[in-house]
């Protein structure tokens, strides 16, 4: 039964409420309601959703007999609404607590609890990573945590030759993670790792060989996630030659045996509920194939990153606008997720509007100056010579970036009151093959991994990622200001591990969350912003 009508706009919008079904509770999903906060217990994904007072009484209507029509109406007699039992019970569908709703993600992630599919490893097919040797990852990142087997290894190594300063000596220090719980990390030394070499090589590798490092230095920058669809391993992005690193050696697929020591690792299924709009939370298996749009397209080297992620963005939008008059029934979000999908892919490609460009700029102008006041926290909050002093560092190393990034702005929006050499000095650099190559691999690395969320959230992420593309072009920019009109491919490099490392920090990604409402209209604008199109 078909309960859709095509508009002008092209957009569907639904001539019915329901389509008829009677909703019941997936087999996994049991409510509980045994105090003053009910909540839905998902034996499948392990979580507990707690329901506000409209989802509970739409939930405790739900006996698995009444109609759709039936439980609305004793939704109704409970207190609510109609408008509000109808959004209450689409956000059940949304969530996949209802059975038939999400069907193919709900059977991969049972074929997961089963272990008949355990995930195997996804690489990208480009994907390969070969270290460069600049040693400033033994100074920048966090040097752990570390697991048993690293302190056990660490602790018979024999010092007395490659550091015998060190002899006698612990190599590690615990540290306090959020929770609480405190890990063994390596000890730093004037803000590098105790290990490492006055050269920059790191002693451990050079004098015991790779295989006594901890597990940690031995996979950088490789992380993993597990997802439904397998167990995604991928570059996230923090090596200060990402520009030569991720192009060099082997493809990863090539050489699946290095990616056995992650897989070996936590097999914790991420899973989340997204919250895809302001409007809107969902299965991330709604957010999923979005995304995947994305990371295929990055793959086209005709299409440029601000583009790829500015498109993702629309097709957000589109699918959280089709969600507003959705019918209710266990498909109708996949069939409008499916038409977003199957939309043609030029639709997301068209040009900002003109009218759009001023708004986008003000946005991310707007963002600019939150995450100075930011960076400014972060230099107040960790005192020189703290153990997170490389936090400092990426603040401090920020901040004339974004004041960049802000005057560029600021020379868009008000382009009769800004110098011509700085609208021509900022534009310059961004529309070079090598500042298009870094965006693509990264942006897409980016998506394939985990930075698609922010806090399991997307526009805050989208935002995010706007923001590394802006800050590695103009970090590169501002490095090799007076040299050329071009940003040469070290100051990328740079630029890029400034970006992704000093807009992951907390108070940044605080800037992110905030903004969120701001994120559609910011991602419009980037694609000019950054010279393409
Ligand atoms: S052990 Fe080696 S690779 Fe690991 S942080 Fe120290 S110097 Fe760097």
């Amino acid at each position: 039964m078909s309960a859709r009508a095509l508009t002008l706009d092209g957009r569907r919008r639904y001539t019915r409420e329901t389509v008829a079904f009677v909703p019941a509770l997936r087999t996994e999903v049991s409510l509980r309601n045994d105090d003053a906060a009910p909540a839905l217990v998902d034996a499948l994904l392990g979580r507990e959703l707690r329901l506000d007072p409209a989802l509970a009484a739409v939930a405790l209507a739900i006996d698995g007999r009444r109609d759709v029509d039936d439980v609305l109406a004793a939704a109704c007699t409970a207190g609510l609404t109609r408008p509000l039992a109808v959004r209450g019970l689409r956000a059940l569908l949304l969530l996949n607590v209802i059975e038939g709703a999400g069907d193919a993600v709900i059977a991969s992630l049972r074929a997961f609890r089963d272990g008949l599919d355990l995930p195997r490893g996804r690489v990208l097919p480009e994907m390969r990573f070969e270290c460069q040797g600049s040693g400033s990852c033994c100074q920048t990142l966090s040097l752990g945590p570390l697991d048993a087997a690293d302190v056990e290894r660490l602790a018979a190594l024999d010092l007395s030759k490659s550091h015998p300063h060190l002899v006698g000596q612990s190599l590690t220090e615990l540290h306090a993670h959020p929770d609480g719980r405190r890990a063994p990390y390596l000890r730093r030394v004037d803000g590098r790792c105790l290990l490492q070499l006055d050269d920059g090589r790191c002693g451990v590798h050079v004098h015991h060989g790779a295989a006594a490092k901890p597990l940690t230095c031995r996979l950088f920058p490789l992380e993993h996630v597990v997802r439904y669809d397998g167990v995604h391993v991928y570059d996230r992005g923090e090596c200060s030659r990402f520009g030569a690193s991720s192009k060099a050696g082997e493809p990863l697929a090539r050489t699946p045996q290095r990616l056995l020591p992650l897989m070996a690792q936590t097999r914790r299924l991420d899973h989340p509920i997204v919250q895809l709009s302001p409007s809107y939370l969902a299965d991330f298996g709604y957010y999923a194939p979005l995304v995947q749009s994305a990371v295929d397209e990055c793959a086209a080297d005709t299409l440029a990153a601000p583009e790829v992620l500015r498109a993702l963005a629309r097709r957000v939008a589109a699918f959280t606008g089709a969600l507003d008059g959705l019918p209710l029934s266990p498909g109708a979000a996949g069939a409008a997720l499916q038409h977003v999908l199957a939309t043609p892919r030029a639709r997301f490609y068209v040009p900002c509007r003109p009218e759009n460009l001023v708004p986008g700029a003000r946005a991310l102008r707007a963002v600019a100056e939150a995450l100075t006041v930011a960076c400014d926290r972060v230099l107040e909050q960790i005192p020189e010579g703290h153990g997170q002093s490389w936090a400092r560092d990426f603040a401090r190393r920020l901040k004339p970036v974004l004041h960049v990034v802000r005057t560029l702005l600021a020379a868009l929006l008000e382009p009769q009151s800004a110098p011509e050499r700085i609208i021509d000095a900022g534009f310059l650099s961004a529309d070079t093959p090598e500042a298009h190559d870094t965006l693509r691999r990264s942006l897409r690395q980016a998506l394939f991994g985990r930075q698609a969320l922010v806090d399991d959230r997307a526009l805050p992420a989208l935002l995010r990622l706007a923001f590394v593309q802006l800050v590695t072009v103009y970090a590169a920019r501002h490095r090799d200001a007076g040299e050329a009109s071009r940003a040469s491919i070290g100051g990328l490099d740079e630029g890029h591990q400034l970006a992704v490392r000093a807009l992951s920090l907390d108070p940044m990604r605080q800037v992110f969350i905030e903004a969120a409402e701001a994120a559609p209209a910011a991602l419009e604008a980037l694609p000019y912003v950054l010279r393409w199109r």
